[in-house]
């Protein structure tokens, strides 16, 4: 049996991803069998519970205020409608729900509570739920674990290095603090990254030396694929080849043997074909509905017509790690803190977010 390493250095990554095809797919496929059934897929369902207007200027975002895309914004779901669409995703397969909300962080007060409803109203339907919700503090992470909370998504993006060129408002230093506060409680990490936003193969390398050297490494991480939207700073990438999509993931299973790798945006621009072998190289996770936050994802009709196809099961929920409990708010032992953490926020100039920023003003 493969064991857990966190010592992987970029150059072990390096020659892992540049393998020859066939050798880089046996061994994933080896390492995933080790851990995994291969014949289960998890199906998570992705809800933007809050859309648009974010602050933040993260390159290849739709959701930043400062860039003039089509994307329409929505203030905070009800508990309700959240409700509705969870059962709505239990009822074709999902077993997990992810909120997300484009916030940079999250502020104490009655949106955060009323995110917390949510949570203990999902994990009361018997599904797993993830937030992505921007920087946490350990206090707020606590919150969320005592609302039943059983992951939290913070993605690393991409390398350390690289991530100066895609991201000015916030630094790689605050995803790591984050995270870290994640682990603080007793909720699962789900931390991952987007492939296709300019990076060299040493940046694409590099993430996964973050990620693996995680202690514990994180319980699930999605591999992205840039989806390019016209408005953004990133929007004339050129899309990333399948063949880019399979080593990344399959290098991904290979360092991180126990994770949850989940294949995710970008999956429009995929054949059954090019899917099928992300599921041989170890994913074990698709994102279902037609749209994944703001981007177009494949329908839950057709997934299922390739699960038929390929003999895949959807994953029961809490099948990895048991169902957290949930207290009710009027129970809770947490108080909210009302903290100011001082998240860091560089504001060095990128060019290319400068130019897309610009433009949204000559639009306007
Ligand atoms: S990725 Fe998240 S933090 Fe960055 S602009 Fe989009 S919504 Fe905001």
């Amino acid at each position: 049996m493969s064991e857990v390493r966190h010592d992987w250095s970029k150059e072990e990554i390096l020659a892992i991803y540049n393998k020859p095809m066939m050798e880089l797919l046996y061994e994933a496929a080896t390492i995933h069998r080790e851990h995994h059934d291969p014949n289960t897929v998890q199906v998570s369902t992705l809800l933007s519970i809050k859309t648009g207007g974010c602050p933040e200027d993260c390159g290849y975002c739709p959701q930043a205020a400062r860039y003039h895309t089509d994307i329409e914004g929505n203030d905070l779901m009800k508990v309700s409608q959240v409700k509705a669409q969870a059962l709505r995703a239990k009822a074709s397969g999902s077993s997990r729900v992810c909120m997300g909300a484009a916030w940079r962080n999250v502020k104490d007060g009655p949106e955060f509570d009323q995110v917390l409803e949510m949570v203990r109203t999902i994990n009361k339907l018997d599904m797993e739920v993830c937030c992505t919700l921007g920087m946490i503090t350990e206090n707020q992470a606590k919150r969320l674990a005592e609302a039943g909370l059983y992951a939290y998504n913070h993605n690393l993006d991409t390398s350390e290095d690289y991530y100066k060129d895609v991201i000015s408002t916030r630094a790689f230093e605050d995803r790591l603090e984050t995270i870290d506060n994640v682990r603080k409680s007793n909720v699962t990490v789900c931390s991952g990254g987007i492939i296709g936003m300019g990076e060299q193969l040493e940046d694409r390398a590099g993430m996964l030396v973050a990620l693996a050297s995680l202690n514990p490494q994180p319980e699930s991480v999605p591999i992205n694929a840039l989806v390019a939207v016209e408005g953004t700073p990133m929007a004339e990438m050129e899309p990333v080849s399948i063949w880019d999509m399979i080593r990344m993931v399959a290098t991904t299973r290979i360092v991180m043997p126990e994770t949850q790798v989940r294949l995710s945006a970008g999956r429009t621009e995929m054949s059954r074909e090019g899917q099928a072998m992300c599921f041989f190289a170890g994913a074990n996770s698709i994102f279902a509905g037609d749209k994944l936050l703001t981007t177009p994802n494949p329908d839950v009709n057709e997934d299922m017509a390739m699960f038929k196809l390929l003999g895949l099961n959807p994953q029961k929920p809490f099948e990895k790690v048991a169902q957290p409990s949930t207290t009710e708010a009027a129970d809770s032992e947490l108080t909210p803190l009302g903290e100011k953490p001082k998240w860091t926020r560089p504001a060095h100039k990128i060019e290319r977010n400068e130019i897309a920023k610009n433009k949204t003003k000559l639009v306007e």
